[in-house]
Parts: structure tokens; C-alpha cells; sequence
């Protein structure tokens, strides 16, 4: 069974569920993202010259980090 990462809620969807958030939590998700992209363009663990996939690993480990603190 899976479950929204941001609100717990069941998810029923196949897209939801391979995102692992909900259609409307995948929406805020995607809002804080785009700030913590931003963020990072002023972090010092980001290098314009890194990778994407890079990139998207420290967004995970900074997002799913700062959810589990919660
Ligand atoms: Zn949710």
C-alpha cells in the first residue's frame, strides 16, 4: 500500500503512487521544489557544472530530510 509522502492519505492512482505524493500534494510538492531549486543556485553544495540527476539527489535528500523533521 502506498501512501502520500506530504499528507499520509492513501494513494489509488498509478501515476500518484509512482510520484509517491497525490495529485493536489504533488502540486505543493512541485512549488517546493522550484524554491529549493532556487535555494540551491545559492548553496555551495551546488555547482552549475554537477549533473542533473546530481542535482535532483541532493533536492530528494534536502526534501525528504526536511519532511521526516516535521
Ligand atoms: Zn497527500
Amino acid at each position: 500500500m502506498k501512501r502520500c509522502r506530504m499528507c499520509g492519505k492513501e494513494i489509488t492512482d498509478e501515476l500518484s503512487r509512482e510520484r509517491g505524493y497525490g495529485p493536489i500534494c504533488y502540486e505543493k510538492h512541485l512549488e517546493e521544489v522550484k524554491i529549493l531549486q532556487l535555494e540551491l543556485n545559492f548553496n555551495s553544495r551546488f555547482r552549475p557544472d554537477m549533473p542533473h540527476s546530481e542535482r535532483q539527489k541532493i533536492i530528494n535528500q534536502l526534501l525528504y530530510g526536511q519532511s521526516s523533521q516535521r
